[in-house]
């Protein structure tokens, strides 16, 4: 009816699950989601995700906190929102005076906005003096971005989600597509439908897209560098590169040559357990299909050896002349919706908006006109550095905002102990999250529904959200937080809407130079780089790498093997990921009725040889043990693993059995990402239950 219409409402919003970035028509009555409808847009325009169309209740959870709580002996009490803030600038400024402020610490997150994450950075670096600030993509996207920055300069995908659909060959590495990424998946789905791309999996789960594939490749875990090596070599040994490109847009290919030198194809058989005649035909193939894209993630990233093994997917690409064009390119798939935005802003030790290095002249003289302050030039902690820190007394003070990084991080009981050493930790969230219960103060925020913002999805698409409802009574929005503090600080930021903050990151970032609300009104996206004229870069590296002589740069890798093989003690490989349903730890997800009637639990994948071998079934309940911590699980007996390689879920109903009390802290020689697929378990089936 025209009175009830009159107050249904249609905001216009992005996802706020994983990093593609639907955007999508929320209609609300009030705080009531009546429908979620897919725009037609650039991410998505075809469909949304179980998540994205179903997954909204967590905001209207009773679980939300309403109120500041502060700590009281081994309770909290609830406390104004002044009371709250006034503690935290007290004690934040004590603690600097006492120990400096390297002794305080800053995790943004990659759920909130850009505007947001530049905040928690600024925060850090004008307000308390210190480079000590990351954000989660150090758990997952790191090593990607690292190995792209050193081979074509720019830690992004290098086109459009859209334009995957162009190739003539797409290869997944370590990317469960279908499951974490799932409305890009659709667009790959299609292509392939059509015929006119080819898609080939590599993996050591046979997951959806697996199944779907033209061809599916399993390696021995870790090994990605290995075959990726070998098929470069191959190509370079029999003059398949393509040799105008390498000669007119590429440097470093001698050194390159020399360092996979001993990748030949009998080596990458042994090591890989990938036949020598598959990566023959692999090669033929890259060298002779006319536009290839590879896309990773996780697979590749939380190893050893994820930084070269990304720079040596960038490599292949480089020699076989993939980037530049519609439909080739590399693709690492961001995990968060805004993990892509939460570096890009400068939440990172060593750079700030944009990857401008913290001792670059020009970036240093820009903030110290802007902030009135001088960059430090030292590398800070990052999330890993930041744990250690605290457990050596360098480290007194953290504040995270939306981050369970409790559960998240690897070695969650390592990690624990980690908060309990700090003397003062602030954890800003929508809920009495695991990591609050260390905390000293509890900040209540709002959710993405409750506020206007941008986020920047993994494509480097930057999409504003509206404020589909205001924020629920007693929460605040994570900006309007941040500034409450910095003001009690002595800091008087003074913006009023995120607009403000917008304009400020682009006077200080080259590649936001022309981003602005106006031009990102409505559906308007715009993918950085962006010129100050409003032009921006859907596809990067047309004409010149982001290098001052304009060429990319092979890199000469390392392969770095997995440091914990099974052995006799702990006998078993443990590999851990998404799954469709839910997203992450499942903090929101597992607050959405419907999703949890249908994946009530986390379980463990169990391969029917395994199956056989130990006489597990379905549904029985097994203990997992590592060096690090034991949970205990339900068995899944399915084909999806094979042999004595093990999955579970990263999310979690009960704390006590995350997947990460299981994992350990060593991580990639480069960027300190964790090894979470590096990890070696035992198998106790129990009886007692
Ligand atoms: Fe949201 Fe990702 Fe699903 Fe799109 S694919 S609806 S961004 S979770």
């Amino acid at each position: 009816s025209a009175a009830r219409d009159r107050y249904i409402k249609k905001t216009k919003t992005v996802c706020t699950y994983c990093g593609v970035g639907c955007s999508f028509d929320v209609w609300t009555d009030e705080r009531h989601i009546l429908k979620v409808e897919p725009a037609h847009g650039h991410a998505n325009g075809i469909s949304t995700c179980v998540k994205g169309k179903f997954g909204w209740d967590y905001v209207n959870s009773t679980d939300r906190l309403t109120s500041p709580l502060i700590r009281d002996g081994d309770r909290f009490r609830e406390a104004s929102w002044d009371e709250a803030l006034d503690l935290i600038a007290w004690r934040f400024g004590e603690i600097r005076e006492q120990h400096g402020p390297d002794a305080l610490a800053f995790v943004a997150s990659s759920k909130a906005s850009n505007e947001e994450a530049f905040l928690v950075q600024k925060f850090a670096r004008q307000v308390i003096g210190t480079n000590n600030v990351d954000n989660c993509s150090r758990y997952c996207q790191s090593p990607a971005s690292k190995g792209l920055s050193l081979t074509v300069g720019i830690g992004g995908d290098s086109g459009t989600i859209q334009d995957i659909e162009n190739a003539s060959l797409v290869i997944t590495v370590g990317s469960n597509t279908a499951e974490s990424h799932p409305v890009l998946a659709t667009r790959i789905k299609r292509s392939q439908k059509l015929g006119r791309t080819h898609v080939i999996v590599f993996d050591i789960r046979e997951h959806e897209l697996a199944r779907r594939a033209d061809e599916f490749h399993r390696p021995n875990p870790g090994t990605d560098f290995v075959w990726l090596a070998a098929v470069s070599k191959f190509i370079l040994d029999n003059g398949l590169e393509d040799r105008d490109f390498l000669r007119e847009r590429v440097s470093g290919l001698d050194e390159f040559r020399e360092s996979i030198r001993d990748f030949t194809l009998e080596y990458a058989e042994r090591e890989t357990g990938l036949k020598a005649a598959t990566l023959v035909a692999l090669a033929r193939q890259i060298a002779s299909q006319e536009r290839v894209c590879i896309l990773w993630a996780m697979g590749v990233t939380q190893q050893c050896g994820g930084t070269d093994t990304s720079a040596a997917i960038s490599n292949l690409l480089l020699i076989t002349g993939n980037y530049g064009r519609l439909g080739t390119g590399a693709y690492p798939l961001r995990g968060h919706n805004n993990v892509q935005g939460a570096s890009d802003m400068g939440a990172q030790p060593d750079a700030v908006s944009g990857y401008q290095k913290i001792d670059d002249p020009l970036a240093v003289q820009r903030h110290e006109r802007e902030w009135g302050v001088t960059l430090r030039p030292e590398r800070g902690l990052d999330n890993t550095q930041m744990i250690d820190a605290a457990l050596d007394g360098r480290l007194k003070a953290l504040w995270l905002t939306g981050e369970e990084m409790s559960l998240t991080d690897a070695n969650a009981n390592h990690l624990q102990e980690g908060f309990e050493a700090l003397e003062f930790l602030v954890v800003q969230d929508l809920y009495f999250t695991n990591t609050a219960r260390f905390a000293d103060v509890i900040l209540p925020a709002a959710a993405s529904l409750e506020k206007e913002g941008t986020f920047t999805n993994t494509e480097r698409r930057i999409q504003r959200l509206y404020e589909v409802m205001p924020p629920l009574k007693g929460t605040k929005p994570d900006w309007q937080i941040y500034m409450g503090v910095a003001d009690r600080m002595g800091y008087r930021w003074g913006y009023t809407h995120p607009a403000q903050i917008m304009d400020e990151i682009a006077r200080l970032t080259p590649h936001f130079a022309g981003v602005s609300y106006d031009r990102l009104e409505g559906y308007e996206t715009l993918c950085w780089p962006v010129a100050e004229d409003g032009t921006d870069q859907p596809l990067l590296y047309t004409e010149r790498f982001n290098f001052p002589d304009g060429k990319a740069r092979l890199h000469a890798g390392e392969y770095r093997p997995r440091q914990h093989a099974p052995d006799a003690t702990f006998d078993l490989h443990l590999n851990s990921g998404r799954m469709l349903e839910h997203f992450h730890e499942g903090n929101m997800t597992f607050r959405v009725p419907g999703i949890t009637e249908k994946t009530p639990d986390s379980f463990v994948e169990v391969s029917p040889e395994l199956a056989a071998e130990r006489g597990i079934q379905s549904g029985q309940w097994v203990r997992l043990v590592s060096e690090y911590g034991a949970v205990r699980l339900q068995a899944l007996v399915t084909g999806r693993v094979s042999g004595h390689q093990l999955f579970v879920p990263m999310n979690a109903r009960k704390a006590e059995d995350a997947v990460n009390r299981l994992t350990g802290s060593h991580g990639d020689a480069t960027v300190n990402t964790p090894a979470y697929k590096d990890t070696r378990v035992r198998l106790e089936l129990l009886h007692d239950v």
